[in-house]
Order: structure tokens, then sequence, then C-alpha cells
């Protein structure tokens, strides 16, 4: 299985520049593919290979005399050209449009890295031409000289994600066997809480949390500010944009970024603790998830706690286990059914948090109660 890694750097000024200038070639070594190989064609209906453009690009790189072109990591502008072919590729299979210029600002800021240059100790990579970059890692990303330690790893790129610089990469990662218990473990996916499962665990949901609640408030202002300043400066029904909407626009960017930082941080943890119990199984609801997107109370709500999110992740990560993943039908009365004597309540309403069995006397909180049934589920 190949998983793939995200790794946070913290690069240095000097170190940072580089990187901006790294890209910077990355891209300019694209758009000069791009319009050698457009011009060639219309002017001669040559039609240029990217290993013939890789040609041109060394000399290209001689008679220019342009000694920034060799800025990145050696293998840089090889894999600018790579791209450019896959984009070609992506046209001619009819997945894309024509590749076009890339843009500053507009396009990703990214450029590769020689996967075999990498070397990796406690807390820092080493980067070709960078130098060595401190990084958050928690023990993820392989320790050694890559090369000489035979370390694979594929397609190592360096992005700005508009906040801070990343490494990202994938990494050959073998299913180790693990000893599961014999736990059948019931999940019930909410509103309320994000999951609540039947060996009593609550993982609650982090769109109640003051730090999100005050981010979505300052998001919502300035939204308002900017569709009011592009109001404002419309000028002959055209809308324009001033320095100022341009930096709420960025504000707005960063906003959305760490909230989906938290979000998505929240839910690795939680699926992580879930799948480290190491049940045999794993019963969750086979949630029908877009008929409550179009339930206004509901959509929003679900929309936030990213269900389907949770779900995926859920699935790669107990298939990594060998863990069985059941999706119990969506008809299978799991909140109305008393977990303790089997009696079905029908009467049982939504604003119910609490379940009483009017039979065996059982009293326990909702969802807890459905998880237990949902473990129960097809056994
Ligand atoms: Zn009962």
């Amino acid at each position: 299985m190949i998983l793939s890694l995200k790794i946070k750097l913290h690069p240095t000024k000097e170190q940072e520049q580089l990187m901006w200038q790294s890209a910077g070639v990355s891209r300019y070594i694209y758009n000069w593919g791009l319009a050698l190989k457009k011009q060639k064609y219309e002017e001669e209906n040559i039609n240029l290979s990217i290993s013939d453009l890789r040609k041109e690009l060394t000399q290209f790189k001689k008679t220019s005399g342009f000694a920034w072109l060799n800025t990145p990591s050696a293998d840089g502008g090889r894999e600018a050209l790579r791209d450019l072919g896959d984009a070609y590729k992506k046209f001619f299979k009819k997945q894309g449009g024509y590749p076009k210029f890339k843009k500053k600002g507009k396009c990703e800021t990214s450029f590769y890295h020689d996967p075999r240059k990498l070397k990796v100790n406690d807390d820092y990579v080493y980067l070709e031409k960078i130098g060595l970059v401190k990084m958050s890692d928690e023990g993820r990303l392989p320790k050694g000289n890559y090369k000489k330690d035979k370390i694979k790893v594929t397609n190592p790129r360096i992005k700005h994600n508009g906040r801070y610089w990343i490494l990202t990469l994938g990494i050959e990662v073998k299913d180790e066997p693990v000893e599961l218990t014999n736990v059948s473990l019931g999940i019930d996916v909410g509103v309320k809480d994000l999951a609540v499962c039947s060996d009593g665990q609550v993982f609650k949901n982090i769109n109640k949390l003051r730090t999100i609640k005050k981010l979505e408030k300052r998001l919502k202002r300035l939204q308002r500010q900017v569709s009011r300043k592009y109001e404002m400066n419309k000028q002959d029904n055209k809308f324009v944009k001033t320095k100022n909407n341009i930096k709420l626009e960025r504000q707005i960017k960063l906003i959305h970024l760490r909230l989906r930082n938290i979000r998505n941080n929240h839910l690795h943890q939680a699926t992580n603790k879930i799948v480290k119990t190491k049940p045999s199984r794993l019963v969750i609801e086979d949630l029908n998830i877009s008929g409550m997107m179009k339930n206004r109370h509901l959509s929003k709500a679900v929309q936030q706690q990213k269900l389907y999110e949770f779900r995926r992740q859920l699935e790669y990560k107990t298939k990594k286990y060998g863990i069985e993943l059941v999706l119990a039908d969506r008809w299978y009365p799991s909140s109305k059914t008393c977990s303790s004597c089997g009696t079905i309540k029908s009467d049982l309403k939504l604003k119910d948090r609490v379940f009483k069995c009017n039979c065996c006397g059982l009293e326990m909180n909702r969802d807890y109660n459905a998880s237990i049934n949902l473990s129960k589920y097809n056994q």
C-alpha cells in the first residue's frame, strides 16, 4: 500500500527564498516547454516528445546563460517537463483541457525533488541546494540516506499551501499482520457527537469548540466585508479587485485552511484511536449522507463534521489493519432498539437524548445504546 505523507517544513528565511525560486524556475521551465512545443507544432508541424524537450532544455541552459535555471534540485526541471507531458496525456485521453501556461499566484506553488537525494535525521530533512530544513514529523518519514540505504519514496514535492511549506511524498508500507481482538465495535456517527462507540469511547463534535466558532464568525464577517467592497467598487457592472480585497481574500483563504486543518486533525485522531483498539470488526451505519444533506438543518452539520471523510479514513485504516468494516443497512433500527432486551421503541423522537425502555426499564444515552446495537449487527 502506498501511504501519502504530508510533512510541515520550517525553513529559515534564506531557505524559504530558495524554495520560492525553485518553484518559480519549475513554473518557468513548464511554460518554456509548452511554448516551444506549441511553436514547433504550429510552425513546422513537429511534435516534440518530452525527451526531445529535455534535450532542448539542456541546450537552452547552456546557450541562454540563465544560471538561475539551475536553482532547483537537479531533477526539478526534468520533472516540470514530465508534468507537462502528463498534462498532454490527459488532454489526449480527453480527461483535461489543452495545457495552459502556469500563472504565478494562480497555480500551485511547488517543485519536485529527486527522491534519491533525500536524507532524513530526527528533525531535519536534507533538500538538495536548500540544505537541512527543520520539519514537523512524528517519525513517519524513514530516517537515513535515501540513496545509500535504498529507501524508496515516490514523487517528493515541496509545496506552499498558502501559509506554509510542506513536503509531500508517497511511501510504500507493508501491511503488517496485526493481532486483533474478537471485539465487534459499533460506532454511532452523528451530529451531536462525531462518534459514540460501543466500548464507551466518545469523540466530540469539534465544531462546538470555541476556537472553531470564533473562526467561523470571523470568516463570515470577512466574507460580508469582501462582497460589500465588491459592490462599492463596481464600475460599469464590472467587479474590480482592489488591493484591499486581495488582502481580505487572502485572510479568508487562511481561515479556511486553518479550519480544514483543525477538522482533519480531529478526524485523524478519532479514526486512529478507533482502529488502534484493534477490533476484528467495525460496524457503522451506512449513512444516507446525501439524504441528510437535503435536510437544511442537518446539512451544515454534516458538512462541517465531514462525515464522508470520517468514513473514508475508517475505510483505509481498517484495510491497513485487516479489520472488517461492516456497513449496517440504513433501515436497521439501531436507535429504536433496546440494547438490553431487544424491544423496539417505535415512538422514539429525535430530541429524546436518553433511551428509556418501556419493557425492561433500561435508561441509557441514546447514541451509546445505538452503538451497542450496531456492534451486534448481523451477529
Ligand atoms: Zn429493554
